[in-house]
């Protein structure tokens, strides 16, 4: 299923896009389906008569994986560390399909980075990996944006990955595919058409399953919470003008288009 947030104009709601007769339709949904049972409005509108938002706006943050990659570490010119490395974004951050990613006037390097993020469906502490995928309710794509040059020049990652519209995630989130198996997706990102990074969920150094429950460890995660797992190789800056694609296999493709202001 996959579940989306949308508006023709009026207030954001929530909806279920399916599709019918060869067409792919949005079927509105009362309420939030984080927190309550999922029943149709009876509003059904063509997918592309509506505008995608982001399809969650965490509650309280984005829990990031760094070097999750062997073959993007090495790129960064990194061992893979002895330990996962988690940073945060706010959710300030957070952008949905089609929002401009407003390049921060500090940097002239920001960079994509495609990932598979993990939407939490109920609190989370100190869990077991085995227990994990109880508590996520889908996946969705997610680009974790970085000012390489603030990255490069400070320790803390604020100014590198903090800043406002920094977390593009959508379309909407997919809640059958099965990610906590071994099996891998296919997950990449192009710039203006033209390929970037090409990889597999697969080569991932540590898996969802672990990633999450180690968090849990670390932070009582929310329900809403957003759990970004790294990128593969082939990072790239993206210039002013240009639309980033990031694709996740079963789930789609996220598009943004990329500004100074
Ligand atoms: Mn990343």
């Amino acid at each position: 299923m996959r579940i989306a947030r949308f508006t023709t104009g009026e207030d954001p709601m929530y909806g279920i896009v399916s599709e019918k007769d060869g067409r792919d339709m949005v079927y509105g949904i009362t309420g939030d389906p984080l927190y309550t049972e999922i029943r149709p409005t009876g509003t059904i509108v063509p997918l592309e008569d509506v505008r995608l938002l982001a399809p969650v706006i965490p509650r309280s943050k984005v829990v990031c994986v760094g070097k999750n990659y062997a073959a993007h570490a090495a790129e960064m010119g990194s061992e893979l560390p002895e330990q996962a490395l988690f940073f945060l974004k706010p959710n300030t951050a957070v952008v949905g399909p089609g929002d401009p990613v407003v390049l921060p006037s500090y940097s002239e390097e920001v960079s994509l980075e495609a990932e598979l993020a993990v939407v939490i469906k109920r609190m989370a502490k100190d869990i077991t990996p085995e227990q994990v995928a109880d508590h996520v309710l889908g996946y969705t794509c997610a680009n974790d944006l970085t000012a390489r040059d603030s990255q490069r020049a400070e320790n803390q990652w604020f100014r590198a990955k903090a800043f406002d519209t920094s977390c593009p995630i959508g379309p909407w989130i997919e809640t059958d595919l099965d990610v906590t198996a071994p099996a891998g997706l296919s997950i990449s990102s192009h710039v203006d058409g033209e390929i970037a990074q090409q990889g597999t969920t697969a080569d991932m150094v540590r898996s969802v399953t672990e990633l999450i429950a180690e968090i849990s460890t670390v932070v009582t995660l929310l329900p809403g919470d957003l759990v970004l797992t790294g990128t593969p190789a082939g990072v790239r800056t993206v210039p002013a003008g240009a639309t980033v694609d990031i694709t996740v296999e079963g789930i789609g493709t996220l598009s943004n288009p990329i500004v100074r202001r």
